[in-house]
Formats: C-alpha cells, structure tokens, sequence
C-alpha cells in the first residue's frame, strides 16, 4: 500500500503498520489477562490481577505503581513467562509469551533481562563471573564473554570491580552487576522488580539514572515496578497504577502527576512535593464548613508560566487574600509543574469567587475542605 504521507523532506523509514493512525506495534501487550494463584492448604484463592489490559511501545519506560500485594511483581512475571495467565495473552515482540512452551519460553526469555530488589548475584562468584553466567548458558565462547563482559562492566562503571565478589560490592554496586548481567544477552526488555527498594536516597538516583542512559542509548524497553512515587517521576514516561489486581488509573507520568484521579494515586503522591499536607495541617481539615472555618483550595499551574504571582493578582482584583499552606514549583520529565494549596480569607462566596478567578487565569483547582481553627478539631473528635 502506498504512504499517504507526503513530504519534501527525506523521510525515516515507516514501521509497516495496518493503518496509518493503529498504535505502532507495541512491544510487550496484555489482552483481558487474569491470574489466580490456586488455593493452597485450606486458604482461598488469590485473584492476583484481573483484566489487565496494557501495551508497552518499543523504546519506553513504564513504572507500575501500587502497594504491596497490589499485584505488581505477578504482572512482571508474566512478561517473562515465570507466571502463566488464567485468562488472556501476553505478547512480547508479537510472540504469544502465555501460550508457549519451555523451550520457546527459554528464547524469549533470553530478549528479556530483569533486575530484582536483593540483587540476586552468585556469592561465589566475582562480579564479571556473574555478569558472564548467562553468557555461559548462552554458549558463548571464552573470548567472546571475556569481550563482551568488559564492555558491560564499563557500561555500569565496574570496570575497576570485574573480580570483587558481591560481599566486597555496595548496594549500588551490586544492582550495578545485576543490571551488565540483566544486558548480557542483548535482551530488548529490561524488567525491574523493585531495583532500587533496598538503596539509600542517593544510590537509588544514580542506578536510576542508569536505567535511563540505557534506555536512551541501547533503546531498551523498561518496565519498571515499584512502590515509589519519586521513582516512577525519576524515570518513567508512562505509569500504570494497580490496587487489588486492577489498574485503576494510567497514562502519561506529567498527566498522572498533575491530575491524579484515584484515590490510591492521591495517596502515594502525598509525600511528593506539591502534593499532600504538612501533618499538622491535615489533622485541622474537614469536609465541610464551621463558622470561621477557611476554605482550602489546591491549585495546579502545569505548563509554563506556571508561578506563584496570581496570588497577589487573587487579592488584587478580587480582595480575596489567600494564605500559602504548602506549595511547590517543579519540573516532571522537563515540564514545569507548580502547585499550591491555600486557605482563602472567609467572607460570602469566597470560594466560588476565587475558583472562577483562578479558572479565568488558567489555573486549576481542586477543595481540599476548611481548616478549622487550631484547637477546634479537638471539640469535633
Ligand atoms: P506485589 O508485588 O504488588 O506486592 P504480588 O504480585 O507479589 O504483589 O502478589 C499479589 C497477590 O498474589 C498477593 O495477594 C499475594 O499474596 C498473592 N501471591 C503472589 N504470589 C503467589 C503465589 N505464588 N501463590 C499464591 N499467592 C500468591
Ligand atoms: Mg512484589
């Protein structure tokens, strides 16, 4: 069929596609999949995850979100066939993962590389020893693992470490073994279960960075799973929340960020900067209006411009004063991001005034309730 597209410009070759506007071929896809886990010694079975639809593009990040038992290390699982569905089918690179057998399952599983929370590394072997195990497995020469183990050592930054043993190694050293070993292969997908759970504040930004060259230079797909807000924002472009087997929200990390729907999602972005209240605060908001009670607004600048200047505007040409209860200007994947949440001054239709204000100026908002004055929460309890 002939490109409907037309150009003076020279153009990049065209992945074949069906259509024109059909999703180009994603890598990894879930179609309607389930998984329970049987029922064991007189427990009932577990719907681990139910009707997960997904489709991962080639050369992206997705991080899924949620808290434990969520569901997140059985849908990586699935990926990499160590977890077969109940219902639906997993593909990976247009091979139906969930349907094939042990020895086509091992081929796959070469093009997919994961990474785990403990690392899990050979304690008796060095670091370049664990890096060439897979290489071993593989087949691979003597000369040729030697070469090949060099280049992803230094890919890692581990040249100076090829022969420590794990027990001479950080943290970050470890996962950094964990992550040439995971490459080994030249896999095409790199599953993450918790990398960086196990690492200090620091350590977790620089593998995270990691991950982040690799997927920029070797156009690696990465999927990515935590329990981390300030992970998913690090590194992902896409997230998938899950809660109880399901995922509840998705899409672009800024939009997930910005406009958060689920309540789950609220909460793990509580600890986020521009998200949440300081403690003290929380515990003073109600739902509803008392006398004296200040309305609480939270405002959302995305884009740019995105500043704190409006507030001096509100009072200006509204004479509504709002006072700054916690705020944040910020930058998600390079866009500028800003949120503040405020009590308004009390006075008729303080809050209908300032929302339409605030509307007319572009700026979002969203009630968080009214925050009572000190003391007085003590009378509600
Ligand atoms: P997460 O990684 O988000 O913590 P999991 O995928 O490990 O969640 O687990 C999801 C649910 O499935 C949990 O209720 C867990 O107890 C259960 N589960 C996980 N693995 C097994 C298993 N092998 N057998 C039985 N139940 C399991
Ligand atoms: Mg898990």
């Amino acid at each position: 069929m002939a490109a409907t597209l037309r150009s003076k410009e020279p153009r990049v070759p065209v992945r074949p596609s069906p259509t024109d506007d059909a999703d180009p071929a994603p890598l990894i896809r879930f179609e309607g999949v389930s998984k329970a886990y049987p029922a064991r010694g007189g427990s009932a079975p577990v719907a681990a995850l139910s009707g997960i639809d997904l489709s991962v593009p080639r050369g992206s990040i997705l991080g899924v979100i949620g808290r434990s038992g969520a569901g997140k290390s059985t849908l990586i699982r699935l990926i990499n066939g160590l977890e077969r569905p109940s219902a639906g089918r997993v593909l990976v690179g247009g091979a139906e993962v969930s349907a094939l057998d042990e020895r086509a399952l091992r081929q796959v599983r070469a093009r997919v590389g994961m990474i785990f929370q403990h690392f899990n590394l050979l304690s008796s072997r060095t670091a370049a020893d664990n890096v060439a195990l897979p290489l071993e497995i593989a087949g691979w020469t003597k000369e040729a693992i030697r070469a090949r183990v060099a280049d992803l050592l230094a890919l890692v930054g581990l040249e100076d470490r090829a022969h420590r043993y794990p027990a001479e190694l950080s943290g970050g050293q470890k996962q950094r073994v964990g992550i040439a070993r995971a490459l080994a292969t030249k896999p095409d997908v790199l599953l993450s279960d918790e990398a960086t759970s196990a690492l200090d504040p620091e350590t977790t930004r620089a593998i995270l960075a990691l991950l982040k060259r690799i997927n920029r230079e070797l156009g690696l797909t990465i999927v990515l799973i935590t329990h981390e807000m300030s992970v998913i924002r690090a590194v992902a472009d896409e997230v998938a929340v899950i809660e109880g087997g399901r995922i509840v929200e998705g899409g672009p990390v800024y939009e997930v960020f910005t406009r958060p729907r689920a309540e789950i999602t609220r909460s793990l972005l509580a600890g986020e900067a521009g998200h949440g209240l300081p403690p003290g605060l929380a515990a003073r908001l109600a739902p509803n209006p008392t006398p004296g009670a200040a309305p609480v607004l939270r405002l959302v600048f995305r884009g740019p411009g995105s500043d704190a200047a409006i507030i001096a505007r509100l009072a200006r040409e509204t004479g509504i004063e709002a006072a700054i209860l916690a705020g944040a200007v910020d930058e998600i994947g390079g866009e500028p991001f800003g949120a503040l949440t405020v009590s308004l001054s009390p006075g008729p239709d303080v809050l209908a005034r300032a929302r339409a204000f605030l509307a007319a100026s572009g700026v979002e908002t969203e009630e968080l309730g009214y925050l009572t004055q000190r003391g007085e929460e003590s009378h509600v309890a």
